[in-house]
């Protein structure tokens, strides 16, 4: 019996992929090995990794000026790595503040240049509006966080930024909904929420932003170096990498990001109209930038808080619990989360409430 997993990640994995990969463990292709155990410079590996880029840039209809880049550290090795390659010590950056990981990020690239906050919105749990955005002329980029994974707070607009280059933390809402790709110089996402297993770290950069890296950028995060080499420049994490291009056929097979962004709408509204619902539940984001993908709520009664996480659990349904910085809940709905889970989730909150409200 499958859990329902609403953790916001490492996260819920398609049930099919993660079949195929056990069907798939011990004896990859008729090679006798694991996926794992195979050199990244072998023609088996090298071929998965080709058609893992080959399937992304279809789902994403990534445009072929833009470099996709497989690496490791995380969006949080994000943070530094952009600003190592886009600026130089005398260069400002622009930050929208909308939370936790806009801070986050902020904080990373204040030791690398200037950073000018070009809205803060963060405590608000709100988007700031295109009209309130300082930007700064000549800016060497201009960085936001589409969607908040801790708050639930998500841009459903993307900021027109001038003539700055566009960066944007997707970590947790890349391959949720169709985006167009040229509306942004560079794109970053961690796997392990909408990608596949964590270790892995997904860049899609426009050409002309590689080669400026500082000299002191480490090797393997100048997106130059890496491009050059196809994201073999040292060992990848090459299971992890597997396991995403399974994750994109599946996507392929469901339908693409098309398919995804109608499934996640849905899903999402599903639970917010419940929250709206009743005075029980409460979800504190402004209306219009509520996320699809991490859907947060309060009780009423926060002393029933560790009493409804341990029914819910008993109830099949996991990882409910808000970030500790927040508290309350959250239930984070990726691809991977199917509809009746959401349904599901609806029904204890509703019968949780009748026996306590
Ligand atoms: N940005 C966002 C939006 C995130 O959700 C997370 C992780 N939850 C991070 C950055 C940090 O990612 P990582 O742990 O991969 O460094």
């Amino acid at each position: 019996m499958r859990a329902y997993n609403f953790s916001p990640g490492p996260a819920v994995l398609p049930l099919e992929v993660l079949e195929q990969a056990r069907a798939e463990l011990l004896d990859w292709n008729g090679s006798g090995m694991s996926v794992m155990e195979v050199s990244h410079r072998g023609k088996a590996f090298m071929q998965i990794a080709a058609e893992a880029e080959a399937d992304l840039r279809e789902l994403m209809a990534v445009p072929a000026n833009y470099k996709v880049l497989f690496l490791q550290g995380g969006a949080t090795a994000q943070f530094a790595v952009v600003p190592l390659n886009l600026t130089r010590p005398d260069s400002v950056a622009d930050y929208i503040d909308t939370g936790h990981w806009s801070k986050k990020a902020i904080a990373e690239a204040r030791r690398y240049c200037t950073v000018r906050v070009a809205a803060e919105a963060g405590d608000a749990m709100r988007v700031p509006a295109q009209s309130e955005l300082n930007l700064t002329a000549g800016a060497a980029y201009a960085h936001y966080t589409p969607n908040e994974t801790i708050s639930g707070v998500e841009f459903h607009y993307v900021p027109a930024v001038g003539g700055a280059p566009l960066v944007a933390d997707m970590s947790s809402n890349i391959l949720s909904r169709p985006i167009d790709v040229t509306r942004f110089a560079l794109i970053y996402a961690g796997a392990q929420k909408n990608i596949g297993p964590s270790g892995l770290t997904l860049v899609i950069v426009r050409e002309d932003l590689l080669g400026h890296a500082r000299p002191e950028t480490p090797s393997v995060f100048d997106y130059r170096a890496v491009a050059h080499e196809g994201s073999l420049l040292n060992t990848p994490p090459t299971f992890a990498w597997y396991i995403a291009g399974l994750v994109f056929k599946w996507l392929k097979r469901n339908g693409g990001v098309a398919a995804m962004g109608e499934a996640n709408g849905a899903k999402a509204r599903a639970l917010y109209a419940a929250i709206d619902a009743s005075s029980f539940y409460r979800n504190h984001v402004a209306r219009d930038a509520r996320s699809w993908m991490n859907v947060t709520f309060t009780l009423a009664r926060s002393e029933l808080d560790s009493e409804f996480l341990a029914q819910a659990a008993q109830a099949g349904l996991h990882n409910l619990k808000g970030h500790r910085v927040l508290g309350g809940m959250r239930a984070s709905l990726y691809n991977a989360m199917p509809l009746e889970g959401v349904e599901a989730l609806v029904g204890f909150m509703r019968e949780f409430e009748r026996r306590h409200a």
